[in-house]
């Protein structure tokens, strides 16, 4: 039995499932990892994997970045928790909204979920109104109004739909098609008098990848600004990640409120959302909306943020279209695998991010994306972990390139997708 085979089994006994979050438990049993460097985790067996997961895409710049640890040993000797404004966060606040199109006033928080909570009541706050519209498999953090057909981990466990949420806190939740234009107009006219805001992920990056079809952002867009509705875009995962300032950057659609997290935290806690410094300006002290934590701004975290956005910002011309061009080359390769193979499954891709579905039809939505074979995609998981290469453990999760992957990263990791993926076939 291998260490981490025996501590999965005594962890069972004491944390629900083995794990302390439902996406990392896998079967047989997932590697626990003892450290990490550049690209690569290493378990308590010594086996060493090439990392797609990343944190669940929190590590642009992969692990252990020393430009980030550097700076971070040097705040800890300074102090870890002050309870007291300080000027490093001023000096975030104003990177953020130089970075973020639709930022005018930001408030850090530590996770993504608090993110989306505060400003779905921000929005609330600001509107006078109840109503909230997400889309299907679009996941916003563990908290009641948005656990409702979620995706990632909530997809993968079987409960889009959490038990312990009452109906009354989810009854204010609509939940449309994503991509499905048409349904939305529908939707948003029904219920024009009580809507508070739309709350969706530009690029759905929880039931695998799924790409906003043309057109369909600038339609939220155009649809929420003509009711009066609040647009969140949801951006903790494609922040600093589709290009510096997200996917508002990408797709040139400016959303009313934004959520950041991952990788503005450089592996530390930290989140935000920002937007319209009218709505903003709701929160307490400045206003009536409530929003409060002994974390927010913690000084660590804050150090850690600052390292890796100045790093990005000071790098921009250059590092998205690099990291492109590394997604493409695995893509490319994948699909070269697949044609050989005669193997008719889908790729989206998109900036550094992938994922490949066990399904022959195009996936651009939840009721596509669940056609998608999970137990194949395993099978495939388990090839590639025996081979080194450590996928997100789940079809309904994305993968994550870095800075640190490197070219022979990438051929191994193709190689190992072309062994896998043969062995899959007979
Ligand atoms: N929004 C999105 C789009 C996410 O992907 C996640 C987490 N995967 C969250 C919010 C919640 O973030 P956290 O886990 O930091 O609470």
């Amino acid at each position: 039995m291998s260490r981490s085979e025996k501590l999965f089994e005594k962890a069972k006994e004491i944390i629900p499932g083995g794990v302390n979050s439902p996406v990392r438990a896998f079967r047989p049993y997932p590697f626990f990892t003892k450290y990490a460097k550049n690209s690569r985790l290493v378990d308590v067996d010594g086996n060493e994997y090439i990392d797609y997961c990343m944190a669940y895409g929190a590590l642009i710049l992969g692990h252990v970045p020393r430009v980030i640890v550097d700076a971070v040993k040097e705040q800890l000797e300074k102090g870890t928790l002050f309870g007291t404004p300080t000027e490093s966060e001023l000096e975030l606040a104003e990177l953020i909204c130089d970075i973020v199109p639709s930022a005018e006033m930001v408030r850090l928080v530590s996770t993504g979920a608090e993110a989306t909570m505060s400003a779905i009541r921000t929005a609330r706050g600001y509107t006078g109104k109840k109503k909230i519209i997400k889309f299907e498999g679009c996941y916003h953090g563990a908290h009641d109004c948005v656990l409702v057909k979620a995706g990632s981990g909530a997809t993968t466990f079987g409960v889009p739909d959490s038990l312990g949420v009452p109906e009354e806190a989810s009854k204010n939740t609509i939940v449309v098609p994503y991509n499905d234009a048409e349904r939305f107009e529908d939707v948003m006219k029904e219920n024009k008098e009580s809507l508070a805001a739309v709350i969706v992920e530009p690029v759905l990056g929880n039931i695998g990848l799924v790409l906003p079809k043309q057109g369909f952002l600038k339609t939220l867009r155009e649809l929420t600004e003509e009711y009066g509705v609040v647009l969140i875009f949801d951006e903790v995962i494609t922040g600093f990640r589709l290009a510096l300032g997200g996917a508002q950057e990408y797709y040139g659609v400016k959303p009313d409120m934004t959520t950041l997290g991952k990788i503005m935290g450089g592996g530390f806690p930290m989140a935000a959302f920002c937007g319209k410094e009218e709505i903003m300006k709701m929160i307490v002290p400045s206003g009536k909306v409530y929003q409060a934590g002994t974390y927010n701004g913690n000084p660590v975290s804050v150090t850690a943020s600052l390292r890796v956005l100045s790093f990005l910002l000071e790098r921009r011309e250059s590092f998205y279209s690099e990291m492109e061009e590394k997604c493409g080359q695995i893509v490319k390769s994948l699909r070269r695998i697949l044609d050989e193979l005669g193997l008719g499954l889908q790729i989206n891709h998109i900036a550094s991010m992938f994922q490949l579905f066990f399904t022959d039809q195009r996936v651009c939505d939840y009721a596509s994306a669940m056609k998608a074979d999970n137990s194949r995609y395993m099978e495939v998981h388990r090839r590639l972990l025996e081979q080194g290469i450590f996928l997100p453990p789940s079809q309904y999760e994305t993968c994550f390139l870095s800075l640190a992957h490197t070219s022979d990263d990438i051929d191994k990791t193709v190689k190992g997708f072309e062994t896998a993926l043969r062995r899959l076939q007979h």
